[in-house]
């Protein structure tokens, strides 16, 4: 029992290892990105939901709820600290991490849902805002 319970912990502790030399891995790669349109995005998470066989998980009711969960673990950041100042100049670099990890969550999750939806949500922002450009024109007394 002892010999498996040790056998169990080395073998996890070289598969942490492994993912965690992978996620490096993985991490060099996505870091030369410096910029990416919202089709790689959907692509890219259309790859990583087949490669795992999940797309049967992904409809659009899933995808909304699962999207809402991430909302409010990124609601939760902000919860009890009273406002904010823009930029988070007092926030600890690990607050930050996790706060680009949550807003990612969210985007990812939008992502996947208007795709799974058949909405080219590039096309649906861009007419969203020129929307707004026309119902809340800019103030001329403003520039
Ligand atoms: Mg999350």
């Amino acid at each position: 029992m002892m010999n498996t319970c040790i056998h169990i912990e080395k073998k996890s502790q070289e598969e942490a290892y492994i993912t965690s030399y992978r996620y490096m891995e993985l991490k060099e790669e996505e870091e030369k990105v410096v910029d990416i349109s919202l089709k790689e995005l959907a692509k890219k998470l259309e790859d990583f939901a087949k490669a795992r066989d999940w797309e049967k998980y992904h409809s659009p009711r899933n995808l909304l709820l699962a999207m809402v969960g991430e909302v409010g673990e990124l609601s939760e950041i902000f919860q009890w600290r009273g406002e904010v100042e823009k930029g988070l100049p007092n926030w600890e670099e690990s607050d930050k991490e996790h706060l680009g990890e949550e807003l990612s969550d969210v985007l990812l999750y939008l992502v996947r849902l208007a795709d799974i939806c058949g909405i080219d949500l590039a096309q649906a922002t861009t007419n969203k805002i020129l929307k707004n450009s026309i119902k809340y024109p800019p103030n001329p007394l403003q520039s």
